[in-house]
């Protein structure tokens, strides 16, 4: 084992540390995780509110869903170069970013004098690393989805459930944080809470919003539109009530049609067994040619609907051993399924978020040694992200090349090491011999 090896391999053995004492925010988060992980996985089986399962749903779509993604990623460029034309006969200004780095400084640009910016919960901005970017460079970037406002609310600093981010935060402590940081005092409910952030926010977002930032769930090539899924309404309000509206998203989030657009963000939803208020499709910015027929631009809705398209890593992903990853739709369901995750909650994971789909984000963004620290190694091989996966990316077969390469650099955990020589020797790991 390298020194790089036992270093991180201590880490790890750390970070475990502190999901099994009590009382740390390790050790909270994977307490909450494990119990909604197993909801989730009874509400796939339970008819709730649809005729049928889950599991039925996926099976249902499946192969239509993976032909579609298969097409698209053996017709990369031509459904990019498709996308682009369509989205600005709408009327979308759009970028095309062949690093995150291009990406930030069109962002950058596109944001002019404006110090604000309102944001809805966006895995890809994650993704771009334009967070970081923004905060760097003193932008003030203003969450509008509840739990992120929570998330913000405790200055919380790791991965968290990325469809429900202030999941774990208990009510009490909710109100008790609110009293302290705002002078506050709220009945220990949801209903309070919920009213005293509908409260400020929605005058705030109806008033103020200069620009915005989201990302889509998913964009139409053929249509030229993008479609974002809700349940709070802050989307809703914040493409619409602002200025400017921008949106930045991987190549990835390209689907051939409209119709592939839904299907994508309809399995979304059940996967997560999500409510889901509003689906919204955007064409491009509001207009009117009420005006003696004179087409303008910006009536009550946005201006300027701004499309910022980033390859980064994806067009050189299609020659490595994670290719498959490109079919991902971001659904979140190898997470819940994962046994690795329902174990160690939020130290399996990595700043893009929870589980191995986030620990392959930072493999590719950051290496093998930063992968190995996010707990590569907690992964047990059982495939249950491989089996359930939609779109049947091999999640499992990824992490076994990731662990390969690591185990190659030295960088694999000496009991496992000692797993390994077993099984060379005696051709059997449980026999007491050697
Ligand atoms: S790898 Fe599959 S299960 Fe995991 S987020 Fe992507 S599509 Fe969903
Ligand atoms: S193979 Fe690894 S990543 Fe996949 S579900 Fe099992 S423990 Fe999780």
């Amino acid at each position: 084992m390298s020194e790089k090896g036992k270093e991180l391999f201590e880490k790890v053995k750390q970070n475990i540390g502190r999901t099994q004492e009590k009382g740390t925010l390790e050790e909270q988060f994977a307490e909450i995780w494990k119990l909604a992980c197993i909801m989730k996985s009874k509400n796939y089986d339970l008819r709730h509110k649809y005729d049928d399962s889950v599991k039925e749903f996926v099976e249902k779509y499946k192969d239509q869903l993976i032909e579609m993604r298969d097409d698209f990623l053996e017709n990369i460029d031509y459904y990019v170069e498709k996308c682009i034309e369509m989205l600005k006969k709408n009327g979308f200004k759009v970028y095309y970013a062949k690093t995150n780095e291009e990406a930030h400084e069109i962002f950058m640009n596109e944001l002019g004098d404006n110090k604000v910016i309102y944001k809805s919960k966006s895995n890809e901005a994650r993704d771009i690393g334009i967070l970081d970017f923004l905060s760097e460079n003193n932008i003030q970037v203003k969450e509008t989805d509840l739990g992120d406002v929570l998330v913000e609310l405790f200055e919380y600093k790791l991965p968290s459930y990325q469809v429900g981010p202030g999941i774990h935060f208990a009510i009490e402590d909710i109100v008790a944080k609110i009293k302290e940081k705002y002078g506050v005092e709220l009945e220990p409910n949801a209903k309070a809470i919920v009213e005293y952030y509908r409260d400020i926010y929605r005058k705030e977002l109806l008033n103020d919003v200069k620009v915005s930032l989201t990302s889509a769930n998913a964009i139409s090539a053929e249509d030229g539109c993008i479609m974002l899924m809700e349940n709070e309404g802050n989307i809703s309000i914040i493409t619409r009530a602002t200025e400017k509206h921008i949106v930045l998203v991987g190549t990835t989030k390209i689907v051939p049609s409209v119709f592939d657009a839904l299907l994508v963000t309809k399995m979304i939803e059940r996967t997560n067994d999500s409510t889901v208020a509003y689906i919204s499709l955007i064409y491009g910015p509001s207009g009117t040619a009420d005006i003696g027929g004179v087409t303008v631009r910006g009536m009550y809705g946005a201006k300027d609907v701004v499309v910022i398209l980033v390859d980064d890593w994806r067009t050189k992903a299609k020659e490595s051993f994670y290719s498959d990853f490109l079919r991902c739709i971001s659904c979140k369901t190898c997470s819940f399924v994962c046994t690795a995750s329902r174990v160690f909650g939020n130290i399996y994971a990595s700043k893009y978020g929870l589980g191995a789909s986030a620990i392959i984000r930072d493999y590719i963004h950051n290496g093998i040694e930063a992968a190995v620290e996010d707990g590569l190694f907690l992964c047990t091989g059982c495939e249950n992200c491989t089996n359930w996966c939609p779109v049947e990316v091999n999640i499992a077969e990824i992490m076994r090349s990731m662990k390969k390469e690591a185990t190659e650099k030295g960088l694999c955990p000496p009991a496992l090491k000692g797993y390994q020589q077993k099984i060379l020797k005696d051709k059997n790991p449980f026999l007491k011999k050697s």
